[in-house]
């Protein structure tokens, strides 16, 4: 469970990003940040993290404030995806995820199994592992990105308009690929994105923000109010 008690970020230049906010993510659920851009999405992501320190109030990860876990140590339990998926361009991609079970101090070869046995995870055929990134489509690309996230086999998952550069086609295979993995492997996803149909698609809760930093709804989908 992730937990945003009265947090509020101003950045050194006086911005406000966000008001004095609170949220509960449920542990096990796809929770979902919508709003224009700029109104704060990514500075809440982030301050699961510690990529960003709050200016006030506290973020709890399971009951502990996170400011009490080292950020290395926090971040191996958080999976993180942005919307260019920042691969290793001169590694194939069967090695772009395989870094991961290395860091963990797992041989090349079990690094390799584990890797291949993610890419397949995520939808991708097990020839694509031989290539480099650069011969990969947006989709496919996205795919590695969200395999490596999952390596490290994290409890919690935060993805930050990961389909966004995609298009629209192969942003809904890519959803209903989330979705089926988050049936399979339960894990706490708070994803952010602009699109109020793809918030509404993934969301079992979705926090509707508005410029300036504010939480104007949090409900299920089926429970916002039209605006
Ligand atoms: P979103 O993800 O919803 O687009 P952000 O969290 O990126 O919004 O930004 C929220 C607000 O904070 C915006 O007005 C943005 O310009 C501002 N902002 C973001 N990062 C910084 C920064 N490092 N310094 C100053 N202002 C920032
Ligand atoms: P430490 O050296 O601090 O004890 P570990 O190497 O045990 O850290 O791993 C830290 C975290 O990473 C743990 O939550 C563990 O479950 C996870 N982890 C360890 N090895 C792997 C792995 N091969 N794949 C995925 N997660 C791993």
């Amino acid at each position: 469970m992730i937990e945003f008690r009265s947090v509020r970020k101003q950045y050194d230049d006086g911005t406000v990003a966000v008001q004095e906010l609170s949220l509960t993510v449920p542990a096990g659920t796809v929770t979902v940040l919508v709003g224009p851009s700029g109104c704060g999405k990514t500075t809440l992501l982030r301050m699961v993290n510690r990529m960003i320190e709050p200016s006030s109030g506290a973020v709890l990860l399971d009951g502990g404030d996170v400011r009490d876990s080292e950020p290395a140590r926090l971040r191996r339990g958080i999976g993180y995806v942005i919307q260019q998926a920042g691969l290793f361009p001169h590694r194939t991609v069967r090695d772009n995820v395989a870094t991961v079970p290395r860091l963990f101090g797992h041989g090349r070869r079990e690094a390799r199994r584990r890797a291949e046995g993610l890419l397949e995870r995520v939808g991708l055929p097990s020839e694509i592992g031989k290539r480099y990134p650069a011969q990969l489509s947006g989709g496919q690309q996205q795919r590695v990105g969200v395999a490596r996230a999952l390596a490290a086999d994290p409890p919690v998952l935060l993805m930050d308009e990961p389909f966004s550069a995609v298009d629209p086609v192969v942003r809904e295979g890519l959803q209903d690929e989330l979705l089926r993995l988050q049936g399979e492997l339960g894990k706490t996803v708070l994803f952010v994105t602009h699109d109020i149909d793809e918030a509404v698609k993934l969301g079992e809760n979705v926090a509707v923000l508005r410029q300036g930093g504010y939480l104007a709804q949090y409900a299920p989908p089926e429970q916002l109010l039209a605006e």
